[in-house]
């Protein structure tokens, strides 16, 4: 059996990372681990798993590391990942990291090709996530900048009043910022020393950056 080749995609909340990871799923031929996704599919299925992860959201702590990872590791043995995976969204720190690594060489399953990080400036990353506004009756998305409405504060569609939702309010957005650069700047230094790191500019369109991220991989 050969091993399978992980590409671990990294990047702050804005960068597209879902996107690009997308892209790179069905160009390479490779299975996307969205944790995200997984996340939800656990909730919905109600696993062992999902009904833990489940308690420790619906009493305002983060789930544990070893409930992620152990959803990460079921999810890798699945048969659409002998080939390869790509993961988005784990690992979010380091020790989530050095959990994956030691499962990798205790299993056998895989190594890690490459480690493509999605660079974004904050201040962008403000930009894009910050500016969103949505309408209740139709669930019409604008965005200030990017995909403004005709008449500012009135839904295109329908011609109600827009509004902003929690998660898309600035201070909100700042915040999410701020807690992802503090918990994983470490978590690119440990893949940079491993020697797999690769910086992708994510200020570019998103079809370059899918060619660069392509040939960092390839
Ligand atoms: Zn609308």
């Amino acid at each position: 059996m050969t091993m399978a080749e992980l590409i671990v995609l990294l990047g702050p909340p804005g960068a597209g990372k879902g996107t690009q990871a997308k892209v790179l799923s069905q160009t390479l031929g490779l299975s996307h681990i969205s944790s995200g996704d997984l996340f939800r599919d656990h909730l919905q299925r109600k696993t062992e798993l999902g009904i833990l992860a489940q308690g420790y959201m619906q009493r305002g702590e983060l789930v544990p590391d070893n409930v992620t990872i152990s959803m990460i590791r079921e999810r890798m043995r699945d048969k659409d990942c002998g080939k390869g995976a790509i993961l988005d969204g784990f690992p979010r720190t380091v020790a989530q990291a050095e959990a994956l690594d030691q499962f990798l060489a205790d299993s056998k399953l895989g190594t890690i090709r490459k480690g493509p990080y999605i660079k974004v400036e904050s201040q962008v990353l403000v930009d894009r996530l910050g500016g969103r506004w949505s309408c209740r009756a139709g669930g019409h998305v604008y965005h200030e900048k990017f995909n403004p409405p005709k008449v500012a504060g009135k839904c295109d569609v329908d011609g109600t009043d827009l509004y902003q939702r929690e998660d898309d309010k600035a201070e909100t957005v700042k915040n999410r910022i701020r807690v992802y650069f503090e918990q994983t700047a470490p978590l690119i230094e440990y893949y940079r020393r491993k020697g797999v790191l690769a910086e992708i500019d994510g200020a570019k369109p998103i079809e370059e950056v899918t060619g660069d991220l392509l040939a960092s991989v390839r």
